[in-house]
C-alpha cells in the first residue's frame, strides 16, 4: 500500500470554463479508518456535469465544495482495510468520496458490488446515477407513448443514451442530438435511435426534416441554442423533461431564454427533477435495466481516462463535449478486468 493519498482539491472557483489552475493535485497522508469505517482504494472515479455547479460556490439543491476541499464524486473501489463488520478486505464497493485515490469512509455510506453481476464501472454509469436519471425523467415526466416523437440532446452521453434507448423500447420515434458525425453515427448505428442531428450544424431545418409532425417529448440535457431550436417545435401537450443544461453551466451572463408564452397556448408540461429525490426507484430501475444490459439489448459506452492527475483536464473536456460516453477516471488497478 502506498504511504500517500493523491487528491484533487478545489484551488480557485472557476470563472466561466474551468481552467487547470482551478485545481490543485496534492499528496496527503493515507487516512486511518476509524471505528465503523473502511479504507477504500479507489478504482474508478465518475466525472459528471453536476460537479461544475458544486465548484461554483452557488447555493443550489446541494452544498457547494469549499475552497481547499477534495472535489466530490462517486467512486468504485476495493476495501484495503476494514473496521466495519459488513466489509472485509478485498470487497468491492461504491460510495461518494471524491477525487482521491484512497478514502476512509463510513461503512454505512458504502454499497457492496458484485463484480460477477456487471463490470464494476457500470455502477457509475448505465447501472448508476446517470441510468437512473434517464429512467426517472422519462417515467415521471416524459411518459412517452408508442408512436410519439421523442428528442434527446447529448444523445451519446451517459444519460441521453439510456433515455433514447428506453424511449425506443416504448415504441417511440427517437431523434438524438449530438456533437459531430462520429457521435451521431454511434447514436443511430449502435444505440438504434431513428435519427441523430449534429448540433454544430444548422439545427432548425434538420429538426423540421427529422420531425415533420413536431416533437412530443424533449429530454433536455443541453439548454442554450439546442433548446432554442427544439422548443418552438414542441406539439400541443408536449412534455419537456428538464434534466440539465450543460451548455449554460459556464456562462458568466445568462443566455436569452425562450418565450414561455407558448407553454400556455400549447399546454406544455415543463418539469425539472433531481435524481437524488428518486433513490427509491433505484431497485426498480436495476431490476429492469441490469438484464437488458447483460443481454446487450441496452448498450452503453464508457470513456475511461487513466490516472487521477488527468481528472481536471478530463472534466474540462466533459464541459466541451470531448468525452464520448460515460466519463470515468481510472484511479487504480481493477483486478476484475
Ligand atoms: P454526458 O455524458 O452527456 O456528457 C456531457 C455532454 O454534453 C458532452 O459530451 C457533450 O455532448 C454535451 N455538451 C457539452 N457542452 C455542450 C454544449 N455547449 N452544447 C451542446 N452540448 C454540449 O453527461 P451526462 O449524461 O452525465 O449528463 C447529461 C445532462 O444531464 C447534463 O446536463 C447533466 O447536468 C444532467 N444530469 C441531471 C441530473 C438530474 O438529476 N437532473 C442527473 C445527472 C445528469 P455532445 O458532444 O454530443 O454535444
Amino acid at each position: 500500500m502506498p504511504e500517500t493519498n493523491r487528491q484533487v482539491l478545489l484551488q480557485r472557483r472557476p470563472n466561466g470554463m474551468p481552467a487547470p489552475e482551478d485545481f490543485a493535485i496534492v499528496d496527503a497522508p493515507l487516512p486511518e479508518p476509524g471505528e465503523g469505517q473502511v479504507l477504500l482504494r479507489g478504482i474508478y472515479l465518475s466525472l459528471d456535469p453536476y460537479m461544475r455547479g458544486r465548484i461554483s460556490g452557488q447555493r443550489s439543491y446541494a452544498k457547494p465544495t469549499e475552497l481547499g476541499d477534495v472535489i466530490e464524486g462517486r467512486v468504485v473501489g476495493q476495501v484495503a482495510r476494514s473496521r466495519h463488520y459488513g466489509f472485509k478486505e478485498g470487497d468491492y464497493a461504491f460510495g461518494g468520496y471524491g477525487w482521491q485515490t484512497y478514502s476512509a469512509v463510513d461503512g454505512r455510506g458504502l454499497t457492496k458490488l458484485d463484480p460477477a453481476a456487471a463490470p464494476m464501472s457500470t455502477a457509475l454509469g448505465i447501472l448508476g446515477m446517470p441510468g437512473l436519471t434517464a429512467y426517472v425523467g422519462l417515467k415521471t415526466i416524459g411518459q412517452p407513448k408508442a408512436g410519439e416523437i421523442v428528442v434527446v440532446s447529448a444523445a451519446s452521453g451517459a444519460v441521453g443514451a439510456v433515455a433514447g434507448q428506453l424511449a425506443k423500447r416504448e415504441g417511440c420515434r427517437v431523434v438524438g442530438i449530438a456533437g459531430g458525425a462520429d457521435k451521431c453515427r454511434y447514436v443511430t448505428d449502435e444505440l438504434g435511435f431513428d435519427a441523430c442531428l449534429d448540433h454544430r450544424r444548422e439545427l432548425g431545418a434538420a429538426l423540421d426534416a427529422a420531425c415533420p409532425k413536431g416533437i412530443d417529448v424533449y429530454f433536455e440535457n443541453v439548454g442554450g441554442a439546442v433548446q432554442r431550436a427544439v422548443y418552438p417545435r414542441l406539439n400541443d401537450f408536449g412534455r419537456m423533461i428538464m434534466c440539465g443544461m450543460i451548455s449554460e453551466y459556464n456562462d458568466v451572463e445568462p443566455q436569452p431564454g425562450p418565450s414561455l408564452v407558448a407553454a400556455v397556448r400549447k399546454r406544455l408540461r415543463i418539469q425539472g427533477f433531481i435524481v437524488s429525490d428518486h433513490a427509491a426507484s433505484r431497485p426498480e430501475y436495476l431490476a429492469m435495466a441490469a438484464p437488458l444490459v447483460r443481454s446487450g439489448a441496452i448498450k452503453y459506452r464508457e470513456d475511461i481516462v487513466d490516472g487521477i492527475d488527468n481528472a481536471p483536464a478530463a472534466f474540462i473536456g466533459l464541459l466541451q463535449g470531448k468525452n464520448f460516453g460515460k466519463l470515468i477516471v481510472k484511479l487504480g488497478a481493477d483486478p476484475t478486468r
